[in-house]
């Protein structure tokens, strides 16, 4: 309650803004990923590694547009590209030299031949699937329970808070819709299997092979993001490799989290596993709304034939594509990557000592540019176990949140968030986090 206060009273502003946004915005904010109890922290600017809100407080942010701003905010270089390709003109529809040049740097990256743009994360998801349908001739999608896709009508299926009642047992989970609006039907041609279980996958598959209900894809982030960070078991990812490739299941990678944060070629090149589709947006543009998709020369064929349209009006937009070019060739660079290592080090490494000091039941776990504190004493490995841990941790992960707020650290509001680091990120921003954090360890030892 002090904490809460604390936060209240230096965002008044914030409060105001919230008021007046009620009016014309539904529930005051752009995205109901944006809500927030009391209010939501209205941001005025972002340079480098921090923001300003509009009451003027400073934070060094980690939350990074839900893990978009690997760049850091506004970085002159990326800055440069938009302003330099203005004058040009921002949209034709037409394609563009960037639209190749991207395009060949992506299929270096990501081992993938060919490629297509979209604007976010829900329209590659939405396409891949889609192509994937088409290639196979199938309409069964099989996903992971608790993986976070988007917000399209297919993967909008078993993502969160489901009691282990209503979901059943883990080799026969149900399907359940994330909220109003989307057709039962729909739902129920999306099947989940827990992660880091190869077995459960391949046993689900062939039931439903039996029923006439083969799935057309596995789609799948390599490590998952969205319950923080959980990392595939060592020979998980190969497993559903071959798996997938023996019952003829076309392998997505979703890497819109992972992709360009996690590693150069994101988790397709962190974990030597190449699938036969990959979807990439959030960090992809540098702050602009990019999306790709990217596929083997067979799936390609589908959309050279005609078969799939994938469209859209600003797919290719060369405004989003200078920020992209510039992102890939001057700001993500080797040394980037290695920079991001040295601070995902450093912060591990001193929230572990701050563990380890305070003697709390928590761990550490971390890739690339992602990380997070976990507030259990067994691993998590998969939704379940997440889940059965979430009346233990959720308290303390939204206390968290408060005591980093109040200590100039920007976090996600929700408990499932990871953090993110930037390339502007340096020592000082590592060690104020890791400070903020040995206050909350000694609040929770008092
Ligand atoms: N895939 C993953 C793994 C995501 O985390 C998200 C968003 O959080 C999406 C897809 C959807 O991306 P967008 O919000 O850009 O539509």
């Amino acid at each position: 309650a002090v904490e809460a206060g604390k936060l209240n009273a230096k965002t008044q502003e914030s409060k105001r803004f919230f008021e007046n946004a009620s009016r014309p915005l539904s529930g005051g904010v752009a995205s109901s990923y944006q809500v927030h109890e009391p209010w939501p922290i209205y941001v005025e600017r972002g340079e480098g590694p921090r923001i300003w809100d509009v009451d003027g407080n400073e934070y060094y942010d980690f939350h990074n547009g839900f893990g978009s701003m690997v760049q850091g905010h506004a970085h002159p270089a990326i800055g440069k590209a938009v302003a330099d390709r203005y004058p040009l003109g921002t949209h034709f529809a037409a394609p563009t030299e960037d639209a190749i040049v991207v395009a060949d740097e992506l299929a270096r990256r990501f081992r993938l031949p060919k490629w297509r743009y979209t604007n976010s994360g829900s329209e590659s998801t939405m396409d891949a699937i889609r192509i994937a349908r088409a290639y196979t001739g199938r309409d069964t999608v099989m996903k992971i329970f608790g993986s976070y896709h988007g917000h399209h009508d297919t993967v909008m299926v078993d993502i969160g808070a489901v009691e282990a009642a209503e979901r059943g047992p883990r080799d026969n989970y149900a399907s359940i819709s994330y909220g109003g609006g989307i057709p039962d039907a729909v739902v129920q041609m999306t099947v989940a299997v827990p992660f880091n279980d190869a077995d459960a996958m391949e046993a689900r598959i062939e039931a439903l092979d039996a029923e006439g209900r083969k799935p057309a894809c596995v789609i799948m982030e390599a490590a998952m993001m969205n319950l923080g960070v959980v990392l595939p078991e060592p020979g998980y990812l190969e497993c559903v490799r071959e798996i997938t490739q023996k019952h003829g299941i076309v392998l997505i990678f979703d890497e819109v989290k992972t992709g360009i944060c996690i590693a150069a070629g994101g988790a397709t090149e962190k974990y030597d596993v190449t699938p036969d589709m990959v979807t990439l947006a959030k960090a992809l543009g540098g702050g602009l709304p990019a999306g790709a998709i990217g596929m083997s020369d067979a799936l390609s064929q589908v959309v050279e034939d005609g078969t799939v349209y994938q469209v859209g009006t600003y797919n290719g937009n060369p405004l989003t594509l200078a920020a992209t070019r510039a992102s890939l060739f001057e700001v993500m660079t080797d040394e980037a990557y290695a920079h991001l290592a040295h601070l995902n080090d450093r912060i591990l490494a001193g929230c572990d000592d701050v563990i380890k000091r305070y003697d709390l039941t928590a761990y550490t776990v971390g890739i690339g540019s992602k990380g997070c504190v976990v507030f259990s004493d067994t691993k998590i490995v998969d939704y379940e176990t997440y889940w059965a841990n979430q009346a233990n941790a959720g308290p303390l992960a939204d206390l968290a949140w408060l005591f980093n707020m109040n200590r100039g650290i920007f976090m996600t509001p929700g408990r499932e968030e990871e953090w993110t680091l930037s390339v502007t990120h340096d020592d000082a921003a590592i060690d104020a986090f890791v400070s903020a954090f040995d206050e909350l360890a000694a609040a929770l030892r008092a």
